[in-house]
């Protein structure tokens, strides 16, 4: 077991930030924290590494006790914070030389974490000089340095635009392939695109725990579709198995499907018997995103 943690309570003064959370994590697994903001999120990575202690309840990361084996713990995991302090006078590389001495790792390391997060071309600027994006990609190249087990990445997307956001996304999915990484967002469409499994939180509360696999096998989906013309939602709700059609905005129109077979062919042949031109056609898991909203709104 990578995370296991167990009725794990944490108050600020009055306010309860997590309420009796428990949870596993296995080893390889790339798992998604989904909460709205204020949900707990960054508090149970803040306990996950040892950063601070919970009120109540236990931890465990590889074993080692977040309360008690706090050394061990922050050998084991990589942690991005949320607000991910970087100084942003000093180069790239001598921020990570730096941390390199504080971990105590091989200076030949520093190379390495530059490679793999894709940092070479920017390796020489001032970290102050860099795009939020690469500033993500040294956080991560420092949460990497002593080539943890465990990464722990809390909102590692945040604030980054289309183009970062895919190759952030590429690189913890790399990650992932040999390490636990566990996440925070709170944006789905960032879980399917990364994580095997998500654990939903709602006011310090695990309300979700759910393997992507499931959420897709249950007999739902949606269909996002974008003609060059208007096309009344009779017609679209003629199509076989449809259970809703909403028109999002001008010719955009989200169809939901009660079945897991892919519909997009289907809606493509109506296009093309109606002479409607099809600007876009996307599926997404409707599953996911009523599970989402159903638990996390009052
Ligand atoms: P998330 O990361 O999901 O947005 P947080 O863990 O940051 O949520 O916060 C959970 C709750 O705890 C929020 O209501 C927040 O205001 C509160 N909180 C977080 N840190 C502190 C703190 N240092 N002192 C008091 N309240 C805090
Ligand atoms: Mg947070």
């Amino acid at each position: 077991m990578s995370i296991e943690v167990e009725h794990l309570s944490k108050t600020y003064g009055q306010q309860k930030a997590l309420n009796k959370v428990s949870f596993k994590i296995n080893k390889g697994e790339i798992v998604g924290f989904l909460g709205p903001n204020g949900a707990g999120k960054s508090t149970m990575m803040k306990i996950l590494t040892s950063f601070i202690q919970s009120s109540e309840g236990s931890a465990k990361v590889s074993e080692y006790d977040v309360a008690t084996e706090t050394k061990k713990v922050q050998q084991i995991v990589g942690y991005l914070p949320e607000h991910n302090p970087l100084y942003l006078e000093m180069y790239v590389r001598e921020y990570l030389d730096f941390n390199a001495g504080v971990y105590k790792v091989p200076k030949s390391r520093i190379n390495e974490v530059i490679e793999l997060t894709g940092l070479t071309p920017e390796a020489h600027k001032k970290i102050g000089q860099l795009s939020k994006g690469y500033r993500q990609r040294v956080g991560l190249a420092n949460a990497l340095l002593h080539n943890p087990e465990v990464l722990i990445l809390d909102e590692p997307t945040t604030g980054l635009d289309p183009n970062q956001l895919v190759g952030i996304r590429q690189l913890i999915k790399s990650l992932g392939k040999e390490k636990t990484v566990f996440l925070s967002t709170h944006i789905m469409q960032e879980v399917e695109a990364m994580c095997d499994r998500v654990i939903i939180i709602n006011k310090g509360e695990i309300v979700a725990d759910k393997t992507l696999k499931d959420l897709r096998d249950q007999k739902q989906q949606t269909v996002v579709v974008e003609f060059d013309y208007r096309v009344e939602d009779a017609f679209l709700k003629a199509l076989p198995k449809v259970t809703s059609v909403v028109n999002t905005h001008d010719f955009v129109y989200e169809i939901t499907f009660s079945t897991s077979e892919d519909m997009r062919s289907h809606v493509f042949d109506f296009a093309h018997d109606n002479k409607l031109k099809i600007l876009q056609l996307n599926q997404k898991n409707a599953s996911l995103e009523s599970l989402f909203r159903e638990l996390t709104t009052d």
